[in-house]
């Protein structure tokens, strides 16, 4: 083992998906078939040779393991579950006879292939970004089945780099896996830790021959409470897994990173321990204290979840706080930088003040090289710095927009009236006088699919090649033949299609004061998807109304009930880069505030069905168990304040995207939605019974049709879930409609499917 001191300053990782979405470009080539693996391989390998050269350049250091390691062609976790050998059993033919799986068998595991689904995907602790959930069994067979994090750290010594591979640690990579599908009822993976520790001590044997003189082990599971392995046994695993692998003696040193939160009492357990440095999320969590130690404590002190250039003094207090527990203290980001765009300095259309206060990415490289000096040459040495960044901050304070005095005495005045609708039995018999709507209402979720002409019309309307009443014109027309098929088939309650949105969230944060919107701020969502989230930087009110026009047009076609469409406030929150300045539940309560404008407006206009979708109300679920009540508390009120100021005959849904009802089924049913539709297809409608315990009584769409593949479902698969939903759920309150929006989905086989959801419908309406 070697014994370099762990690096001054680093960071847990950098966006991999380049600069202007080189990665996303490349892969994607050849998924269609138009280059090779070798050509792929070729771009992936100088973005990352460019990502190197770009960070040394920003200040970390070219051979002190500083430069992260932690480039992937899809996704983490993934990379993981491959290195280790952890393959689903169906794809067990992608492995060579040597035990290795090729990109193109990687890509296949991601992305599934005829009959064999892909992965799980899903949310990656409180970001957006999506995993892939690995699947272990107690057949799989773990060993060394990708050296790939080798290769690269080879590749950097060539190019004159000492780097810090990084990987997802075992107790995560076990922690986050799901037993395999052929596993017997009761088995854990993190049962197989004893099988699964050699191959990593056999991976950190074979990177310190390749010289790395750091190895960075991602454990952000050790700081959340919402996983399913129990807490004592997560410790134990934890305390095992380091004690193995720290006792080998080929091995570069170990960094284990905790990002995300605090880590609570796995921190004992790490100081315990044989690792030679712990990365503490010191943005999430508090300066632990009460101990002292010769381990290297890396602060995450640069915020890696955001884009505020945000309190560098304050950043430099919580290092030196660190200093009275070691003598090693190093600085870092909280978390991987991948969550925040690469550069604010190619924002050309951003208002200058706002980017003075921003730092994405390269800009927070810049503030840990700074600390960095800070730490080795004492604080004086950056004084300037420190000051200009506390400039920063207080013009941010004082600058117009930040604090509108208006929204501040709007919202200062709110009482509990306002975030309560009346008796839900009067709501009830009031709608269904006003909408007569039959037994087992059909609708969809909002979008229709978003052709290329549409996206073809708006790129030219941003070019300015055509007027706006000629982008206006375009988008009727397509409302016109969404509106004809949709009454075609026979739906009951209609949509517009949101064609004139880019983004659920991106078109809300347009149309609304105190947001403003990047033009290559990508941030990587999963596999070669991106997303640009919104800046909310100011208080939030609305200019003008939004969505009234395009509604009551839509409703103006048809005389079937239309249903406005709205993006709740907290999932504008999750989806865009928010404030830091005051507490979250306060910007909810003005962007519902925003929202509530909108409904009055819909429902003046009349519009008597107005959904308001969440379906990021789970993904901001605080990790911490202490922390969850307040949350929902807050994102609860939020959605009843945007809602709570209609009628009692206007019936409000929400639209949630996922099926893990269970965790929340209590701040759903604290919604008071007169109608809810959730993601039940995939899983065979598993929620349904947890629906039928809750008690929940109000309006309930379990969706029927899979939006995220291809696949049509026929009429006897959607007859068999609507009678497996009826089998729970009183029919007066179950409604019929797809998992999720439709707006990634082909015109065919949205056509095919919905015809098939109508059909299987009329036969159980029949039934009746
Ligand atoms: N109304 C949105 C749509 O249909 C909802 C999308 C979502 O839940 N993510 O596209
Ligand atoms: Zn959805």
């Amino acid at each position: 083992m070697t014994h370099t001191p762990f690096p001054t300053g680093t960071i847990l990782g950098y966006p991999r998906i380049g600069p202007r979405r080189e990665l996303k470009r490349a892969v994607e080539a050849f998924w269609a078939g138009k280059t090779s693996a070798e050509e792929l391989e070729t771009t992936a390998r100088e973005l990352r040779a460019g990502t190197r050269e770009r960070l040394a350049a920003l200040g970390l250091g070219r051979e002190d393991s500083s430069i992260p390691e932690a480039f992937s062609y899809y996704d983490q976790v993934l990379d993981a579950a491959v290195t280790v050998g952890a393959i689903p059993t169906r794809f067990e033919r992608l492995v060579a006879e040597d035990g290795t799986v090729d990109l193109a068998g990687y890509f296949t595991i991601a992305r599934g292939e005829g009959a064999d689904v892909p992965a799980e995907m899903t949310k990656w602790f409180d970001s957006n970004y999506h995993y892939l959930v690995p699947e272990i069994g107690p057949d799989t067979t773990f060993h060394l089945a990708s050296r790939r994090l080798v290769n690269e750290v080879i590749e950097a010594r060539e190019q004159g780099f000492v780097t810090r591979p990084v990987i997802v640690g075992p107790v995560t990579l076990l922690a986050l896996a799901k037993p395999a599908v052929d596993a017997p009822a009761g088995f854990t993976p993190i049962s197989r830790l004893d099988d699964l520790l050699p191959v990593y001590a056999e991976l950190l044997a074979a990177l310190h021959a390749a010289g790395a003189e750091w190895v960075q082990l991602d454990e952000p599971a050790l700081v959340s409470e919402s996983i399913e392995v129990p807490r004592a046994e997560l410790l134990a695993a934890a305390t095992r897994a380091f004690e193995v692998l720290g006792g080998e003696s080929e091995r570069p040193q170990i960094f284990v990173a905790a990002p995300y939160n605090d880590l609570g009492d796995a921190l004992p357990v790490l100081l315990n321990s044989p690792v030679e440095a712990i990365g503490v999320d010191l943005v999430r969590g508090a300066v632990p204290t009460g101990f002292e130690t010769s381990k290297t404590l890396v602060g995450g002190v640069i915020d890696g979840h955001n884009i505020w250039r945000g309190d560098l003094a304050g950043a430099w207090e919580t290092l030196e706080s660190l200093r009275a527990l070691s003598p090693n203290v190093a600085v870092s980001s909280s978390t991987s930088l991948f969550h925040v765009p690469q550069d604010v300095t190619v924002e050309t259309k951003l208002d200058p003040r706002l980017v003075s206060w921003l730092a994405f990415a390269d800009q927070k490289v810049g503030q840990i090289a700074l600390l960095a000096t800070a730490l080795t040459e004492g604080p004086v040495a950056i004084s300037a710095e420190l000051a200009e960044a506390t400039a920063a901050l207080a013009d941010r304070h004082s600058a117009p927009g930040v604090r509108d005095g208006a929204v501040r005495e709007r919202a200062a005045a709110l009482t509990d009236a306002d975030f309560t609708r009346g008796d839900y039995t009067e709501r009830l018999s009031a709608q269904d006088a006003a909408l007569g709507l039959p037994p087992l209402p059909t609708t969809t979720i909002g979008s229709f699919p978003q052709t290329g002409d549409i996206r073809r019309e708006r790129a030219r309307f941003a070019r300015g090649e055509i007027t706006e009443a000629e982008y206006r014109g375009a988008m009727e027309d397509e409302i016109r033949r969404v509106v004809d098929l949709q009454e075609e088939i026979g739906l009951d309650v209609l949509v517009h299609g949101e064609p004139e949105r880019n983004d659920m969230v991106q078109y809300f944060a347009e149309n609304l004061d105190g947001f403003a919107v990047t033009e290559l701020g990508w941030v990587q969502s999963y596999g070669s998807r991106c997303t640009r989230p919104s800046l909310l930087w100011g208080d939030v009110s609305r200019p003008a109304p939004i969505t009234v026009d395009w509604s009551t047009f839509t409703q103006s076609l048809t005389a079937k009930p239309v249903k406005g469409m709205l993006t709740g406030p907290v999932t504008i929150l999750a989806w865009s880069f928010v404030r830091d300045d005051q507490p979250l539940a306060d910007t909810a309560n003005q962007v519902a505030l925003a929202l509530r404008d909108e409904i009055a407006d819909l429902e003046a206009a009349g519009i008597g069905i107005i959904q308001v979708d969440e379906p990021a109300l789970r993904e901001l679920l605080p990790l911490k168990l202490a922390d969850q009540p307040s949350y929902l508390d807050w994102s609860v009120g939020s959605f009843r304040l945007a809602t709570s100021g209609v009628a009692k005959e206007t019936q409000i849904h929400t639209h949630l995207c996922y099926s893990e009802f269970g965790v929340v089924i209590d701040a759903i049913n604290r919604l008071d939605a007169d109608v809810t539709s959730i993601e039940a297809a995939r899983s065979k409608m598993e929620v349904v019974p947890d629906i039928e315990r809750s008690g929940f009584g109000r309006g309930i769409g379990p969706g029927v049709y899979d939006i995220h593949s291809p696949r049509v479902p026929s009429v006897d698969e959607v007859t068999e879930l609507l009678q497996t939903a009826l089998g729970s759920i009183p029919q007066r309150q179950v409604w019929v409609n797809p998992d999720c929006g439709l707006k990634t989905r082909g015109y065919d086989e949205t056509v095919d499917s919905l015809r098939n959801i109508l059909a299987a419908t009329r036969t159980v309406r029949e039934t009746l």
